[in-house]
């Protein structure tokens, strides 16, 4: 199968780009990228001298680029996760959230329609275009309830409304013109090569430092965590098995508060690197001014993949956050290089706060 993955030298693009080449011998990948901060090469290092994957750096906002792209390699899949996907920015700077995730995502679709009209009947029957979304489209729960795939959509920040936008593109070239969508909306991701902005790397980064761990509000705040290898193994299933003009939702039954998690990295780096005072580093918390309209809680449904499609996650949150915080324990060169070059650790996203 020839795959086309936008957004594959991002944290989850790049671990399902290392798993279709480790995993998926007939597969072949092709990886567009515009290497925003967000995306680094470094990610890809284990796939790079591999010629069933091919990197070009370019922005799914190129209609030229993207149509030339697909008519050369003539894909059977086309997973979309190139986008904007940090909340805190979204709020200081939206109009690349609107530009990447809502006209890329169009001028994605655009061209894939295109592209599948001139496809051969069998090759059209088995084409895909796989949109990879999120939970926070559906907005915000209280202490009880699920997210299904029936949820309204009900986005609160400028981030889940420029990802629901897309959805609804995704789903209106589906409904108008045929085209083979599927979706998936997934909870919230943690694992290897995150960029050190989001909540886990950011307060190891911050824990081996010595620094105050900033925890939002109360940490209160509730979240659903998935290893991000799971999560490419439910992409795969998806992308492989799932229905034409479906969505799944995917979620690790693990919610946590962001208090616990920031408690069980500081009880892991205890172990694993103590502090040269002996001290815990819970001692390093600190509470910060929380994130404008900041989302209470989010807890997925995930019975329908799991159900249709035989998809469970593999890793409880104890496994995985034990192997990510051990794999950054590991591979300081890669998260130094980014904090040396492209992010301080600094507070993002506080505009607009009362
Ligand atoms: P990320 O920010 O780590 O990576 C995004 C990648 O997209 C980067 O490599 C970046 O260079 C690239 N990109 C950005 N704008 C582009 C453009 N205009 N053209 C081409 N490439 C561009 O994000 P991630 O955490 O890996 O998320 C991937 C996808 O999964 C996103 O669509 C996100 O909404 C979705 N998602 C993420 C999570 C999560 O917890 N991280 C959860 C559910 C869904």
């Amino acid at each position: 199968m020839k795959i086309l993955v936008t957004g594959g030298a991002g944290f989850i693009g790049s671990a399902l780009v290392r798993h279709i080449v480790a995993n998926r011998p007939d597969d072949e990948v092709l990886n567009l990228d515009k290497l925003t901060y967000a995306g680094t090469l470094t990610s890809l290092r284990a796939v790079e001298h591999s010629p069933r994957h091919r990197f070009v750096r370019g922005d799914i906002t190129d209609r030229a680029l993207v149509g030339a792209l697909l008519a050369e390699f003539r894909p059977d899949r086309i997973v979309h996760l190139a986008a904007e996907s940090h909340v805190d920015r979204s709020i200081e700077g939206p109009a690349a959230f609107i530009e990447t995730n809502v006209v890329g995502t169009f001028t994605l679709l655009d061209a894939a329609l295109a592209y599948w009209r001139g496809l051969g009947p069998e090759a059209r029957a088995g084409f895909r275009f796989h949109h990879v979304s999120t939970d926070e489209v559906f907005g915000s729960l209280g202490a009880e309830g699920y997210f299904t795939e029936d949820t309204p959509y009900a986005p609160r920040s400028p981030y889940s409304a420029s990802k629901a936008a897309s959805d609804h593109l995704v789903m209106a070239w589906h409904h108008t013109h045929g085209l083979p969508v599927v979706l998936t909306n997934c909870s919230n991701n943690y694992g290897p090569y995150q960029f050190p902005e989001k909540l886990i790397p950011l307060m190891v980064i911050k824990g081996l430092a010595g620094e105050p761990l900033p925890v939002y509000g109360k940490g209160d705040n509730v979240r659903d965590w998935l290893f991000v290898d799971d999560h490419v193994r439910a992409l795969c299933a998806v992308f492989d098995r799932g229905r034409v003009g479906e969505t799944y939702n995917v979620g690790g039954n693990a919610e946590r508060t962001n208090l616990e998690v920031v408690n069980t990295i500081c009880a892991l780096l205890d172990e694993l690197r103590p502090r040269p005072d002996g001290q815990p580093h819970a001692r390093q918390i600190s509470f910060v001014t929380d994130r404008p309209g900041h989302d209470h809680r989010y807890a997925i449904d995930a019975g329908k993949i799991r159900r249709e499609l035989g998809w469970a996650p593999l890793e409880t949150f104890e496994s995985g956050m034990a192997a990510t915080i051990r794999w950054y324990l590991g591979n300081e060169a890669w998260w130094r290089d980014i904090l040396a070059g492209r992010y301080d650790g600094g507070r993002l996203g506080l505009t607009g706060a009362v």
